[in-house]
């Protein structure tokens, strides 16, 4: 794995995980992630930052 990528997990949360190590669990409707920065290009495509190591990709998600 040399991207951040981000996928469903259950209980309608989602799982951001980064090369790095850093991961984090949010529930769809919050709070903010708080170790990444999502920012929305287009319908269900994100760039993904991570404050961690400071990497960067972009991701389809759902
Ligand atoms: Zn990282």
């Amino acid at each position: 794995m040399s991207e951040i990528t981000i996928m469903p997990a259950p209980m309608r949360r989602w799982v951001t995980m980064c090369p790095c190590g850093a991961s984090e669990i949010r529930a769809e409707e919050g709070p903010r992630w708080r170790m990444f920065t999502l920012r929305k290009l287009e319908e269900k495509r994100y760039h993904i930052h991570c404050h961690a190591c400071g990497h960067a990709n972009e991701q389809w998600i759902g």
